[in-house]
């Protein structure tokens, strides 16, 4: 198992972690234990150190059962990662409270990565007022936190501000070949070098997308070799890295785990073909966008409460992966039915403030045919 070095916190992981969020499940929806612990215990025996959980994955249940599979190996074999859900935390104490509670469903006396999870520009202001950073860092003094970092979901002005707020030990970004515009992206990656912050990264497939692909395109990862899938090229772009330290897969199962940790036992960064390649194929899944938005909600608030820009990711991620499960929850979930692009009364507001001019009205209808007809 390829191993990366965090140099500043003197620490040895495995390029692979194992996220912890996409278990297989039963029928009822709990995680199938059973197959979850053989994935655990057969990751371990690879050689992956690096287990990266939250508070709210599978519900609360992940945490605990993470646990639970990783009493079984020594504790200090295993780096374990988890992250506060810092929209709970309403005033100073529900740091150290929600910590502790998360020792408990651990099963620890201490995490190795603690992670401010999901931090954007609206949750800073609470970050400041509820001492988040100070309490944290009496924990590190306790020894209940060996390092402390956020994870990230905004844009790169946002990652910039968070990033030179503190001397972070390491920082967790969502990074492909497909977003290296989006949120992080290309800018933030190079910030992080910079400010000599390590990085862990997450969604390197993009939630699935980038495994699954048109004839077209699974002809040219083929070319070079006809055994190496897609997932195993997106893998390696985020790896190719030098400052990405673990490259988080949320493996879902047996095969697809096998599949990456071949990709990370024998790991070879890309060559200059196989660079090409992939940047053939992001110029044709970004041939498929419809139309230019940014997602910088200069169009907000709607007064028909639509939400424009998620209507236009779920539109754009659509066309690009040709594919209606890569949106599905987007679509079905986080875009509730008052949010959705049917609600527009067509006032024309929000096209007044486009900067990139487009045509809104007209591309929200485009929108609800075209996933309502796929849903
Ligand atoms: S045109 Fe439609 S989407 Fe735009 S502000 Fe008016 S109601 Fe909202
Ligand atoms: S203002 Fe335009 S580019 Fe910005 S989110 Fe709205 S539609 Fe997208």
């Amino acid at each position: 198992m390829e191993k990366r070095t965090f140099e500043k916190l003197g620490v040895s992981a495995s390029l692979l972690g194992f996220g912890c969020m996409r278990f297989p499940m039963q029928g009822d929806g709990e995680i199938d234990e059973a197959a979850g612990e053989q994935m655990l215990t057969e990751a371990y025996e690879a050689g992956v150190n690096y287990f990266d959980t939250a508070y709210p994955y599978h519900n609360g249940k992940s945490e605990p059962f993470v646990g639970k599979v990783l009493n079984k190996f020594k504790r200090d074999s295993y780096y374990l990662a988890t992250k506060l859900p810092v929209w709970f935390v309403k005033k100073e104490e529900d740091v150290r409270r929600i910590f502790e509670e998360q020792l408990q469903r651990l099963d620890k006396d201490y995490v190795d990565f603690y992670l401010l999870h999901a931090l954007n520009a609206e949750r800073l202001a609470d970050l400041v007022d509820c001492k988040v950073i100070e309490t944290c860092e009496q924990l590190k003094k306790e020894g209940k936190i060996k390092y402390l970092g956020f994870s990230f979901h905004d844009s790169y002005e946002a990652f910039e501000k968070i990033a030179k707020l503190y001397p972070w030990d390491f920082c967790q970004i969502q990074y492909n070949y497909m977003d290296t515009d989006f949120q992080a992206g290309d800018k933030g990656y190079a910030l992080t070098e910079e400010l000599d912050i390590p990085v862990v990264v997450m969604e390197p497939i993009r939630g699935g997308s980038l495994a699954n692909h048109s004839k077209e395109i699974l002809t040219k990862f083929r070319s070079q070799n006809p055994d190496a899938t897609p997932s195993s090229y997106a893998l390696r772009w985020v790896a190719s890295h030098p400052n990405v330290k673990v490259v988080l897969s949320g493996m879902s199962s047996l095969a697809q785990m096998r599949d990456n940790l071949a990709t990370f036992s024998d790991f070879k960064p890309l060559n200059e073909q196989e660079r090409e390649i992939i940047d053939e194929v992001a110029s044709i899944l970004k041939s498929r966008v419809q139309n230019a938005c940014t997602a910088c909600g200069y169009c907000m608030p709607c007064p028909a409460k639509v939400n424009i820009p998620m209507n236009f990711k779920a539109w754009n991620d659509y066309h690009t992966y040709q594919s209606y499960g890569a949106i599905k929850f987007l679509w079905e979930v986080a875009i509730g039915e008052e949010s959705k692009a049917k609600n527009c009364v067509e006032c024309g507001k929000c096209e007044k403030s486009c900067p990139q001019g487009i045509a809104i009205r007209a591309d929200l209808k485009r929108v609800q045919e075209d996933l309502t007809v796929t849903s």
